[in-house]
């Protein structure tokens, strides 16, 4: 029996949430499931998005699902699932990206992992606004120090990289490489520009490739290029890990290959705990229609079985997940020809349809 710490989340959150537990629960695992609210159903009735009992719930089970939540524009909250990443230490982000056949898509051959650093980078929130006096005096330190002069009325953001996070997600790579029979991990950065920050997280993928010579082919490759290469020879990537900028931005191109953000699973993980969620948003203007697609949140549950040590059970969901895409009858709008196809079904049928094929 797993115990699983379930956040329904915003907007399409609870339908894809449900549709997807009767998924795994088909599989025939066991779980107890912890169900806890965050973000706006929990602002109404906590008066904050990310109540006590979210993450006490995750410390003690370890494990999380998560619908996607609502990200409110302004106040003083930045984002659930920053605060979720930041509390819990999560600095591995986990998507594949595999092309499904019957998802309409140009790239037929891609099964691409891209492993990213959750925790720094231009992400790491250290920010100067434009015309604030602390801003001034900081260009004037680097005027000082190095003697580069910046503009007057900039903004700035820091880019902090450091040697042992890098290590660690180069490291989390190759595990991810070895225990899934991954060929070869390739490394993307811009280290011919920012030889201290993109230099240093390279130095860290050469030194952790070494540990791993003769067991995975380890690359590394410019993130300019990388885009070329992605979109003209995808079926030449294997896992590639980057840090927390690249990742993003290649996650979504990754997504574009494989016919978008509806299908595509991630996780967040870290030494102790790991969260899994769909990567698209919480679709607001679809709330409650029993309209979108369940299958990058049931992907997620793909990916947390394994997780789990689940092996045999996420293999077997993924296939009838794989078939009844490969059908097109019972598929959301987004997987017919046209968005306003008539024969498109509901996220609760294309879940019976999936939990039918389950065997
Ligand atoms: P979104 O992914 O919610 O939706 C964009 C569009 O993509 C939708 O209008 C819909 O056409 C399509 N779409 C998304 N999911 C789909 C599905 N399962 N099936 C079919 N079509 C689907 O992105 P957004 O509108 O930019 O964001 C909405 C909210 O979600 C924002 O508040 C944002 O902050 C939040 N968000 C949360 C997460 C998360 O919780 N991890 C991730 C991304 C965005």
């Amino acid at each position: 029996m797993h115990r699983i710490t379930l956040i329904p989340g915003d907007g399409i959150g609870p339908e894809i949430t449900e549709a997807a537990r009767r998924c795994v629960e088909a599989t025939g695992v066991k779980v107890e499931w912890e169900v806890v609210e965050a973000g706006a159903s929990a602002l109404k009735k906590y008066n904050t998005p990310l109540p006590r009992q979210v993450l006490e719930s995750i410390r003690k089970n370890k494990v999380a699902w998560k619908g996607p939540i609502t990200t409110p524009i302004g106040g003083g909250f930045r984002s659930v699932n920053v605060a979720l990443r930041k509390s819990l230490d999560l600095y591995i982000c986990l998507r594949p990206y595999k092309y499904y056949p019957g998802v309409r898509s140009n790239f037929k051959d891609v099964d691409t992992v891209v492993i990213r650093e959750n925790t720094e980078d231009l992400y790491a929130g250290v920010e100067f606004e434009e015309g604030k006096e602390e801003t001034r005096r900081f260009i004037e330190f680097i005027q000082e120090q190095k003697g580069i002069k910046i503009k007057e009325d900039s903004g700035i953001s820091i880019k902090p990289i450091s040697l042992s996070s890098s290590r660690r997600i180069v490291e989390a790579a190759f595990r991810y490489a070895i225990e899934n029979g991954r060929k070869k991990v390739t490394a993307v950065h811009k280290a011919n520009i920012m030889k201290f920050t993109d230099g240093l997280f390279l130095k860290a993928a050469k030194e952790v490739a070494r540990r791993y010579e003769g067991r995975v082919e380890f690359e590394d490759r410019l993130v300019d290029n990388m885009c070329m290469q992605l979109v003209q020879k995808p079926q030449n990537y294997d896992v590639l890990v980057l840090p927390n900028l690249y990742g993003d931005i290649i996650s979504d191109l990754c997504a574009g290959l494989v016919g978008g953000l509806g299908i595509a699973p991630g996780a967040n993980i870290g030494k102790e705990y790991a969260l899994f969620e769909p990567t698209h948003g919480s679709a607001p203007k679809y709330k409650g229609m029993n309209k979108v697609n369940p299958t990058g949140m049931i992907l997620s549950g793909v990916l947390m079985l394994r997780f789990l040590g689940e092996k045999e059970a996420a293999d077997r969901l993924e296939r009838a997940v794989a078939e009844v895409i490969q059908e097109g009858k019972d598929v959301t709008y987004d997987l017919k020809p046209t968005p306003d196809d008539p024969t498109a079904v509901g996220t609760k049928e294309m879940a019976e349809a999936i939990i039918k094929k389950i065997r």
